[in-house]
C-alpha cells in the first residue's frame, strides 16, 4: 500500500469507513501525499493530457470567446480573467496571448487563479511571467467585480459521492476496509433528502452520483455574473444527468483501480451539466444550452485557425498539428465526451459558440 493509504487505513480502523468524496478529497489534495499537492501530472511524462496541452488553439479560442462576451457588454474595465484549476498555466498563456490582440485589452486585463496544489502554482507562476497574477485558495476570496472565468477540466476533480438506490431510499458507498485492504461498501438505506428527485427517474440497484462542492462554486460564478457582470466557460467531460458509476482513476494515461495507489493516481468522475445548469440559473444570470467541444470549437472557428497554422508547418511538424486538431475535435475523441457550458447575464448574449435557453 502507499504511504496514504496506510494514512487513510489506520483512519478508517479508527473511526470506521468514510465516504467516497472523504476519499477523493485525500487522494487528490492531501498536503504531503495527494496526486494534485505532490506532482505534475500533465503531459506525455504524466498520467493524462488535457486540451490546452493538446494544442494552443484550444485557448485562443477560448480567449476570443471570452473577448466576444466582454466587447457583448459594456466593456468592464479592468477585465478581470479568473481560471479555476490552472494546472500548468497553458490554458492562460495561450488566453492571454490571443487577448493581446483585442483593442482596447492591452495593459488592462488582472489574472486571478484559483488553484489548491502549492506544486502547481509553482509551476503557473513560471509560465506567467510578466502577467499581473494573483493566486486564490477559493473564488470566494475573489473581490467582487466583473467575471470572465474559465474552468477546463476543474469540475471533474471535486469528490463526489455515491448512493445506491434501495426501494424507497438511498445507501451510500463508502470506503472501508476487508483483510487490510481499501474496500467499497454500502452504508444504511436513508432517504436523502437531496436525492428525492432522483426516485422518480430510478430503479433499485440503480447508482447516482453527487458532487457537494459543485453547487456552492458553480451559484457564487452565477451570483457574481447576475450582479456585476462577465461570462463563464465550463468545459469538462460529463453529460446531462447523472447516472451510473463514473469513478475513474488514471495513471501513466491508463486506468487502474481507483482504490490500488491512493494518491498516486488521477482520480475523476464525470460532471453532470444539468447540476451546473440549475447552478447557473437565478435571477440575473442564465445557462447557456449544453454543447459538444467539438462543435463549440468549429463554431469559434478552430477548422481556419488550424489551416492558418498548418500553412506554416511540415513534416512532423505539420502531421502533430493535424492530430492535435482531430484530437480536440472529433467525436471519437474529445469532440463529444468533452461538453461545455456557459453562465452569462441575463439581459447578455451568451459567448459565441453557445445557444441561448
Ligand atoms: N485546467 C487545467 C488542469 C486540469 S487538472 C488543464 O486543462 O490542463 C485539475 C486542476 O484543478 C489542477 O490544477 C488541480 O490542482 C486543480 N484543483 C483540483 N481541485 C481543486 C480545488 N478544490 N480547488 C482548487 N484547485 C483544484
Amino acid at each position: 500500500m502507499t504511504p496514504l493509504g496506510r494514512l487513510i487505513a489506520t483512519r478508517i480502523a479508527a473511526e470506521g469507513p468514510i465516504s467516497l468524496a472523504d476519499y477523493m478529497a485525500d487522494c487528490l489534495m492531501h498536503p504531503v501525499h495527494g496526486y494534485y499537492a505532490t506532482r505534475d501530472p500533465f503531459g506525455s511524462q504524466g498520467d493524462f493530457t488535457t486540451a490546452p496541452e493538446i494544442s494552443q488553439m484550444f485557448g485562443e479560442l477560448l480567449g476570443l470567446c471570452l473577448a466576444q462576451a466582454w466587447m457583448d457588454q459594456v466593456r468592464p474595465l479592468p477585465f478581470r480573467l479568473v481560471e479555476l484549476g490552472p494546472g500548468r498555466g497553458t490554458l492562460m498563456a495561450d488566453m492571454l496571448r490571443a487577448l493581446g490582440s483585442v483593442p482596447g485589452l492591452h495593459g488592462q486585463i488582472e489574472v486571478a487563479l484559483v488553484e489548491a496544489s502549492p506544486k502547481l502554482r509553482a509551476v503557473q507562476k513560471e509560465r506567467l511571467q510578466g502577467h499581473k497574477v494573483q493566486w486564490l485558495d477559493r473564488l470566494d476570496d475573489l473581490a467582487d467585480g466583473p467575471l470572465f472565468l474559465v474552468a477546463n477540466e476543474f469540475f471533474d476533480a471535486l469528490p463526489i459521492r455515491q448512493f445506491v438506490r434501495a426501494d424507497a431510499g438511498w445507501s451510500e458507498r463508502m470506503v472501508g476496509l476487508k483483510d487490510g485492504l481499501l474496500t467499497l461498501g454500502l452504508g444504511p438505506a436513508t432517504p436523502y433528502g437531496s436525492l428525492a428527485a432522483r426516485l422518480a427517474d430510478t430503479r433499485p440497484g440503480d447508482l447516482v452520483e453527487l458532487c457537494p462542492a459543485l453547487a456552492p462554486i458553480s451559484e457564487e460564478i452565477a451570483r457574481r455574473i447576475a450582479t456585476n457582470g462577465g461570462a463563464a466557460l465550463v468545459i469538462d467531460y460529463g453529460g446531462w444527468h447523472s447516472l451510473g458509476d463514473t469513478l475513474q482513476a488514471l495513471k501513466d494515461h491508463r486506468p487502474t483501480d481507483p482504490f490500488a495507489a491512493p494518491g498516486e493516481a488521477d482520480l475523476t468522475a464525470h460532471v453532470d451539466f444539468e447540476a451546473l445548469s440549475l447552478a447557473f440559473t437565478r435571477p440575473g444570470a442564465r445557462p447557456s444550452r449544453m454543447v459538444s467541444q467539438g462543435l463549440f470549437l468549429e463554431r469559434l472557428g478552430i477548422g481556419a485557425r488550424a489551416e492558418r497554422l498548418a500553412a506554416q508547418l511540415q513534416g512532423a511538424a505539420l502531421d502533430s498539428h493535424l492530430a492535435a486538431y482531430r484530437r480536440l475535435t472529433d467525436t471519437s475523441e474529445m469532440g463529444e465526451l468533452f461538453k461545455v457550458i456557459a453562465c452569462h447575464p441575463a439581459g447578455a448574449p451568451p459567448p459565441p459558440g453557445l445557444d441561448p435557453i
